[in-house]
């Protein structure tokens, strides 16, 4: 086979068959085929789209490019979460060892944050002695003794993955739905799982700006699990304002541990035991998405979650006595009364990522305590003097009220609030 002759039947709009794929896979990972040629692929393929069954070819070759996860014997069902990423969005700290604590096991392979959203591994790296990369001896023993993990991915989970999204990344080709479902399902099939449910989030802070193109991925994904043996379902969700209060990665985990112990903000709440509820339900623990809520609640509500998220972090030799240590907090107040009309997640993130607690390339170093708490969801209504924002900074960085001044829109007009969930994806809704 040519690889220019199939990078030019990609190019002209043609379908490509699973060994022209997997050629050009196996070629990528052996050296055959040059990075170039990959990157031409990789634009083909976001100019002219892949079918289903093209999508699910290549997720296969790239998952069999690396090895797959062992499974204990007699384990429980599977299952796991995975976000495309937000502003505040530290659902995979709760929803693991919530889902543990219902009999099934989670071994989370999680990412570091690269821009506005940020990485659960960075954020749980705010723990002193925390440990993303276990052997995996010890991720099996985990498994089998507290239900879940959260780990980062080794090299040895696709990777034609790892160096095909390098190449993305570089070459403008990051934004195609066959790429970016290939690349998520390659790395969940290598977990093993029995299902996945998947949080797309659409929004000015998401990798998805309009609803059109978070249904698209979410179809996607949804009909590529179905073609590969992976039960998938997934919730579209709102990014146009941060998940909860807190933004950065020690007050992430601080925040944590409040809706661990049910003083948390109640969307983050409400949104972990949806798709808790949908995977527990996906992978046949519960008759009903209902059923599966109501013990949810349950658990988090009787401290079990907390212990088990207590447990994980000690299994992964962290310390976490209470609340971790964050930089000088400065408040911002309200310069009128007025409603909350829109929330700039580019401007909050990016002053997060500025103070230092998140990444502009790949090998900056993070600074864990600093960031920021939003104390107002859009609809609110606010006095003036109302504290809005409070930014964690170290002292030498510039005083944030000229960058944020406007990062906060009110209205004297009534707003209505947005709701979280927008849409939820299933199998049976897609065409057979
Ligand atoms: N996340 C992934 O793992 N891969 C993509 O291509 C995009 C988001």
């Amino acid at each position: 086979m040519l690889i220019a002759s199939l990078i030019a039947k990609k190019r002209d709009g043609g379908t490509l068959r699973n060994d022209e794929i997997r050629f050009l896979i196996d070629g990528f990972v052996s050296g055959a085929v040059a990075d170039y040629q990959m990157s031409a692929f990789a634009m083909a393929v976001l100019l002219r789209g892949m079918n289903a069954e093209e999508i699910a070819f290549l997720t296969q070759a790239m998952l069999d490019s690396g090895e797959r996860l062992p499974r204990n014997k007699g384990e429980p069902p599977r299952v796991d979460k995975h976000s495309t990423g937000g502003l505040g969005d530290k659902v995979s700290l709760v929803l693991a060892p919530l889902l543990a604590c219902h009999d099934v096991v989670v071994p989370m392979i999680s990412g570091r944050g690269l821009g506005l959203s940020g990485g659960t591994l960075d954020k749980l790296e705010a723990i002193p002695g925390f440990r993303i990369d276990l052997s995996p001896q010890q991720r099996q023993q985990q498994l089998k003794q507290i239900g879940c993990f959260i780990v980062g991915a080794s090299e040895k989970i696709a990777p034609a993955d790892r160096r095909l999204y390098a190449l993305r990344d570089v070459t403008a080709t990051v934004e195609s739905v066959a790429l970016i479902t290939a690349s998520i399902l390659s790395k969940k099939l290598a977990a093993s799982l029995d299902a996945l449910i998947m949080d797309v989030k659409v929004g000015s802070a998401a990798f998805m700006k309009t609803k059109v193109d978070a249904i698209r991925l979410a179809e996607s994904i949804v009909s590529t699990g179905r073609l590969a043996g992976l039960p998938a379902r997934a919730l579209i969700t709102d990014m146009d304002q941060p998940l909860g209060e807190a933004v950065g990665n020690a007050v992430e985990v601080n925040e944590t541990l409040e809706i661990l112990e049910n003083r948390g903000p109640k969307e983050v709440l409400d949104l972990t035991i949806n798709l808790s509820a949908e995977v527990l339900h996906l992978c046949g623990r519960y008759a009903t998405i209902d059923e599966a809520a109501t013990a949810l609640r349950v658990t988090m509500e009787n401290g079990n979650a907390k212990e088990r998220f207590e447990q994980m972090i000690a299994a992964q030799g962290g310390t976490l006595t209470g609340p971790l240590p964050f930089a000088s907090p400065t408040i911002m107040e309200a310069d009128q009364d007025g409603y909350v009309s829109s929330i700039d997640c580019d401007a909050l993130g990016q002053f997060v990522v500025e103070l230092g607690g998140g990444r502009k390339v790949a090998s900056d170093k993070i600074d864990p305590s600093v960031g920021a708490r939003i104390h107002v969801r859009i609809g609110d209504h606010v006095l003036k003097g109302q504290p809005m924002l409070t930014i964690y900074s170290r002292s030498e960085t510039s005083s944030p009220s000229q960058s944020l001044a406007n990062v906060i829109a009110l209205s004297e007009q009534p707003i209505a609030a947005r709701p979280l969930i927008i849409r939820r994806i299933t199998e049976s809704e897609l065409a057979p």
